[in-house]
């Protein structure tokens, strides 16, 4: 009996020194990207200090609007816990599940797997600043963590090149979070993805496939911009 007393205790005092390690590595990564902000505004979202993101804004001569409201509390290039380099943008709204709209940023073609819960991807034929190229835009999170979908009923699993106007409702903000352990709170992610240069795009995870969405809304939007606010610039 003592002997498995000991072992208990040996297993909890390895667990506990594996979590302190976790935290002590994560809040020395999370104190660089601003992702002490997110927490804060996590526990509190009314009171995040930067202006938020407003639905559908454009910036004098920028091509995009804004995809959705809320807090931008995730840029691109953010490290997220030391293991994840941010590939777009996160914008929290700040009432909850199937309430924040998200509208399509750019003229284009919307697609959505079959298996795809929460996802809507459409093909930009021209990227507007570099009209020689294709690009896509990639917007998730539409759907509650049971996976209950709140992309608007025009856009059904299974959708393929579906013509969609700039400003086009696409779905509401959700917190769908697939297979991934990590718990997320009501928000859109938004990135903007190159093609493979054969017609589809290349695996949005991987923000080498991505591209710095900045100069598309007209905005300082990536981990470098110090005041990390969605205003024009
Ligand atoms: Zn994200």
């Amino acid at each position: 009996m003592k002997d498995f007393i000991k072992s208990l205790l040996a297993i909890l005092v390895l667990l506990l020194s594996c979590a302190a390690f976790m935290f002590g590595y994560s809040y020395s990564n999370l104190q660089e990207s601003g992702f002490l902000e997110y927490l804060r505004h996590r526990q509190h979202p009314p009171v995040a200090d930067a202006p938020p993101a407003v639905s559908l804004q454009r910036c004098a001569g920028a091509p995009f609007v804004l995809p959705t409201g809320g807090w931008v509390g995730v840029l691109y290039g953010d490290t997220i816990l030391g293991t994840f380099n941010h590939s777009g943008l996160d914008i929290f709204g700040a009432n909850g599940n199937g309430v924040t709209p998200v509208y399509a940023t750019y003229d284009g073609y919307a697609t959505r797997y079959p298996n795809w819960v929460s996802a809507v991807v459409i093909r930009h034929p021209r990227d507007p600043l570099r009209p020689d190229r294709q690009i896509w835009t990639y917007y998730a999170h539409m759907a509650d963590a049971t996976g209950h979908s709140y992309i608007v009923d025009q856009i059904p699993p299974g959708t393929v090149e579906l013509k969609v106007k700039q400003g086009m409702l696409l779905g509401y903000q959700g917190d769908y979070n697939g297979y991934s352990w990590r718990e997320v709170s009501t928000h859109l992610h938004f990135s903007i993805v190159l093609d493979n240069g054969e017609g589809l795009f290349l695996n949005e995870m991987e923000r080498v496939n991505t591209i710095d969405p900045s100069p598309y809304f007209g905005m300082c939007l990536r981990s470098n911009c110090a005041d990390r606010s969605a205003v024009c610039r």
